[in-house]
């Protein structure tokens, strides 16, 4: 009976591999012995790439089925005085024992993605995943068994960041990377609770008139230190730590206050990251700015970009459609920089597509870009939308831009981003 709690409390009941608290007294044991036979060893942590779709097309019993596999075919791999554990889920550990030479780890990581690549039979059925590992050698790479995990796992975390697949060692600077990282949460967190956020708009202006039809709005960071900080600088980061909610709730509702001062014939535009509709709470925030604010529905302009379209779809397209009923209009942001799939342009009518700035510049000496435009510029003509081109910066671009039939345009020629009050001048 001692035994069997015991077993339980070490081992993985799925896979029969030893669990993490194993894995811990092996590593600390290993480096315990590093200094007596002064033979290298490594963590390697191993993550598998599209797991989640096996589960949630197969389900949990082919998910199990599939992590039973993998065991076998790690253990399989690796020499029989190393350790192969499960951390959970998705995530297994690898103590390489006894190396030569730090490129040992390398190889032996290779060998593994190999393994867990090549196809598996679950049910009947052929099911393909990938890895991703990421390698910590002791004792070049830490002395004590947090950091040893810590920097296999930052590893890992770069090894996936960099297209899954491959295998990445820990470098320092990927430890200085993740401290600057998390100084900046800390210093966004204070900056929320500050107000340090600033809100610059720049003009979208009619080709054919000349007037101001809308202005984006443009967050800023006004930084202690480092002055006035670029969205591009912190956005990403808002983004991965669930920040992004509070901001793009601070700068929606800022943005339709701001907006109901202006001359009613001026929309406002706001752009929203996909986290906020993976949230799921973007129409009630929508409603809740405009009935705060005063600001028609109908002056309202979201900007979102393809990523949203990406995940989730069905929920999404949703939200979409009950803003557009509200009677906000929609921008497809940033388009021509990711999938810039056209499948986009007829799963929801959008009301405008904005042309990344990309293919606005050189337009005129570069023929593809060109021809890009024209193409969706009669395309978002003949499905009743808008087309607006951005980071329009000389009079050549405008004359080529009003030539291809583009409808709107935005970007230095005419104004940068300014605060509101120059704004109004
Ligand atoms: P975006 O929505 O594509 O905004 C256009 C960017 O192009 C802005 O950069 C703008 O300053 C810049 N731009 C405009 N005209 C020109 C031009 O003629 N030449 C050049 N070189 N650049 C021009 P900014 O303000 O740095 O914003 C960068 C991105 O950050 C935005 O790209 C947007 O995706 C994101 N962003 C800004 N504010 C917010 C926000 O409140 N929420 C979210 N989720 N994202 C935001
Ligand atoms: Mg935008
Ligand atoms: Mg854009």
């Amino acid at each position: 009976m001692l035994f069997r709690s015991e077993r339980m409390a070490t081992f993985d009941s799925l896979t029969g591999l030893p669990n993490r608290a194993q894995f811990r007294t092996h590593l600390s044991r290993a480096l315990e012995l590093l200094s007596q036979t002064e033979r290298k060893f490594a963590v390697l942590s191993i993550d598998l790439d599209r797991f989640k779709n096996v589960n949630d097309t197969l389900g949990h019993q082919a998910g199990d089925r599939l992590l039973s596999l993998v065991a076998q075919r790690l253990k399989a791999c690796v020499r029989d005085n190393d350790i192969v554990a499960r951390f959970g889920g998705d995530e297994f550990v690898v103590l390489q024992r006894e190396m030569e030479q730090v490129e040992d780890g390398g190889e032996l990581a290779g060998r593994l993605v190999k393994a867990l690549s090549a196809p598996y039979e679950i049910d009947g059925q052929c099911v393909l995943i990938g890895a991703s590992i990421g390698i910590a050698v002791a004792p070049e790479h830490g002395d004590d068994p947090e950091e040893l995990l810590r920097n296999s796992d930052l590893a890992l975390y770069r090894a996936k960041a960099a297209g899954k697949g491959d295998y990445r060692y820990f470098s320092a600077d990927m430890d200085e990377e993740m401290q600057a990282r998390r100084t900046l949460e800390i210093e966004l967190r204070e900056a929320l609770r500050t107000d340090a956020f600033e809100l610059h708009f720049q003009p979208l202006i009619d080709l054919q008139s000349g007037v101001v039809t809308t202005c984006e709005t443009l967050v800023r960071w006004r930084h202690p230190t480092r002055g006035l900080v670029p969205p591009t600088q912190f956005i990403s980061v808002a983004e991965e730590t669930g920040l992004i909610l509070a901001l793009g709730e601070w700068v929606l509702r800022r943005a339709c206050a701001e907006a109901v001062t202006w001359p009613a014939r001026v929309r406002v535009a706001v752009n929203l990251s996909s986290i906020q509709f993976q949230a799921g709470k973007v129409v009630d925030l929508v409603s809740s700015a405009l009935a705060a604010s005063g600001l028609p529905a109908e002056r309202l302009e979201l900007e979102i970009t393809e990523s949203i379209l990406l995940a989730d779809t069905e929920d999404t397209l949703k939200a979409l459609q009950q803003l557009r009923d509200m009677g906000v209009r929609i921008s497809l942001d940033d388009f021509g920089t990711g999938y810039s799939s056209l499948s986009y342009l007829s799963s929801f009518r959008f009301d405008k597509i904005k042309i990344d700035r990309s293919f606005v510049r050189d337009v005129a000496n570069r023929p593809d870009a060109g021809a890009i435009i024209q193409a969706i510029t009669g395309l978002a003509s003949t499905l009743g939308m808008c087309t607006t081109a951005e980071g329009v910066e000389n009079p050549e671009e405008l004359e080529w831009l009003r030539a291809q039939g583009c409808k709107e345009v935005q970007g230095f020629l005419f104004s940068r981003p300014l605060p509101a009050r120059d704004l109004r001048a």
